[in-house]
């Protein structure tokens, strides 16, 4: 059985305030006993983490359905810093992004008659992602509009995410929808979830 992950990416917040949201979010599931303060690098693969914190004695409160005596979560990893994050498999790419001002959506990768971003759409787009990730200000323009937005108020579709913290939950039985709604409420800020496996 290969090793899957549930993501909550917070799309919002600043470089600068991540770490101590980051800080905020693992104490109180911590005092929930959905997570202990013990970290372990086993079933870890998040790209920008090498570990997470083990599971606490109340993580079943987190999850939909704990009915299955086997299936036991792995650690949850707490990626601090601009990132992209990329769901499934993982491109590095967006498939597309919509315009926060004027909502025309510009195709990057036109599927299924093609499998790589087309360079020149994708180009300012990654030039404002990287400049982002450098220095927390980054956009791109819209071609239909003209507007330029910033990379954070961009919308991907669903398996592409820029975000200054994101939350990796390894191995862990599906997410409740109370516990995520629980979650992002807490963030106080737009989240973009993903799901994929290793
Ligand atoms: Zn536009």
């Amino acid at each position: 059985m290969g090793v899957h992950f549930e993501r909550i990416v917070d799309v919002e917040v600043s470089g600068e305030e991540a770490g101590a949201l980051a800080e905020r979010m693992v104490d109180w599931m911590v005092a929930e006993g959905l997570i202990t303060r013990e970290l372990s690098s086993v079933l870890v693969y998040s790209p920008h983490a090498d570990e997470g914190y083990l599971p606490g004695p109340d993580w079943a409160r987190a999850v939909a359905d704990a009915s299955d005596p086997t299936w036991l979560p792995g650690p949850v990893a707490v990626v601090v810093g601009r990132n992209h994050h990329v769901g499934g498999q993982g491109e590095d790419e967006a498939e597309y992004a919509v315009c926060p001002r004027c909502g025309t959506r510009t195709v990057i990768i036109n599927y299924p008659e093609e499998f790589r971003p087309d360079p020149e759409v994708w180009q300012p787009f990654e030039d404002g992602i990287a400049a982002w990730k450098a220095t927390g200000q980054g956009s791109a323009p819209c071609s239909a509009c003209g507007a330029s937005a910033p990379v954070t108020e961009w919308e991907w579709d669903s398996g592409f995410a820029v975000g200054a913290l994101a939350f990796d939950f390894w191995n862990w039985p599906p997410l409740s929808e109370t516990f995520r709604a629980e979650f992002g409420r807490r963030l106080g800020h737009r989240t973009a979830e993903h799901t994929g496996k290793f």
